[in-house]
């Protein structure tokens, strides 16, 4: 009967996500911030700073064109670079958001899709796009009737979806009775840890080499102290300090902006509607699974649970939409 209570739960979720479009997503009045690409890295990350924000969509005014969107990984892209030609920082410091291309090839990583939607399309498409990109944000792109031109109109987020479903399916989430632990959701084995002494260029390497957006700082018993996350970064090099980064993880975290909104934990018993409920309230990134004892058990990421909500007991239509 739970089965069954999970699937009805899920397919409602589904439905909604159908006749929604990523239009219904945003907030009745936003702002946009929106970057030349000539501007200096440098700059960049101030402006993303005092703005309070952790990514921005870039715009080629030669062309007049979207030209992608600037998350964290460019910059972690930056410091590898500086990693590996420790010899020109003084280069380093000179390039422009435009030059994030030539830097991901100099590193010989792959570019990051340039994937957008439309933000009349429904917004399922965008959560299967978002799955299938592993993009933890899609920008919403529409072109402008009378010039022709494509406009950014806003930014969605695996984030902002989540906690959409959250606040309007509430008749929805409260079927979903399964446990974490019965669910098997987020990540259990071979989980990557750091320590307060490890240095932020060590976590940094971690998250780039297994593809993961944060890492928890345990102690010598597994407890978790902390979370390290790749928005972590943009205040680490803030002013070009890049030699900084061998500081430890313990100093970078005092340099998280005061509005921080902490570290969410659950227990592997908690149900997947009281995750709901915490996404509902609170401004949730992931969720850290422990013990009684706070030691460390599992991860859940935003990416877990959208992909369960959108693909759970979907094997066969998996097949078909490849
Ligand atoms: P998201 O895609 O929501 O930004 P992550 O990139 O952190 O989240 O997670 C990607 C996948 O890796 C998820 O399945 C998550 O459970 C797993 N994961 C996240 N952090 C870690 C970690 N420190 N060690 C091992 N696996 C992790």
């Amino acid at each position: 009967a739970l089965d069954k209570e999970q699937m009805q739960g899920l397919r409602g979720i589904r439905e909604f996500l159908k006749v929604r479009t990523s239009y219904d997503v945003l907030p009745l009045s936003f702002r946009l911030v929106v970057l030349d690409n000539e501007l200096l890295i440098r700059k960049s990350l101030n402006i993303l700073i005092q703005n309070g924000i952790v990514s921005a969509p870039l715009w080629d005014s030669n062309k007049s064109s979207f030209a992608g969107l600037l998350t964290s990984t460019d910059y972690i892209n930056v410091i590898q670079y500086y990693c590996q030609f420790p010899d020109e920082i003084d280069q380093v410091d000179k390039f422009r958001l435009s030059s994030l291309r030539d830097i991901e090839r100099a590193i010989g990583v792959l570019p990051l899709e340039t994937v957008s939607v439309h933000p009349m399309r429904p917004l399922y498409e965008a959560c299967r796009r978002m799955l299938k990109t592993r993009a933890r944000r899609i920008p919403l792109v529409d072109v402008d009737e009378e010039t022709g031109r494509e406009m950014v109109v806003s930014v969605i987020t695996q984030y902002r979806i989540l906690k959409f479903i959250a606040v309007n399916n509430e008749k929805h989430t409260i079927l979903l009775k399964k446990s974490v632990r019965e669910l098997g959701l987020g990540t259990y084995t071979n989980l990557e840890t750091a320590d307060m002494n490890s240095s932020v260029l060590d976590v940094i390497h971690l998250m780039v080499k297994h593809n993961i957006s944060a890492v928890p700082i345990l102690d010598k018993d597994n407890k978790v102290l902390n979370v390290f996350e790749a928005v972590d970064v943009i205040p680490c090099i803030k002013g070009g300090a890049y030699d900084e980064l061998t500081a430890s993880v313990g100093e970078a975290l005092c340099k998280r902006a005061d509005d921080f909104p902490g570290i969410y934990t659950c227990n592997e018993d908690d149900r997947l509607d009281a995750i709901f409920e915490t996404i509902r309230k609170s401004r949730v990134h992931r969720l850290i699974v422990v013990d009684d004892d706070s030691r460390l058990k599992g991860i859940i990421s935003l990416s877990d649970i959208l992909k369960h909500v959108l693909l759970f007991g979907e094997e066969e239509d998996n097949i078909r939409a490849g």
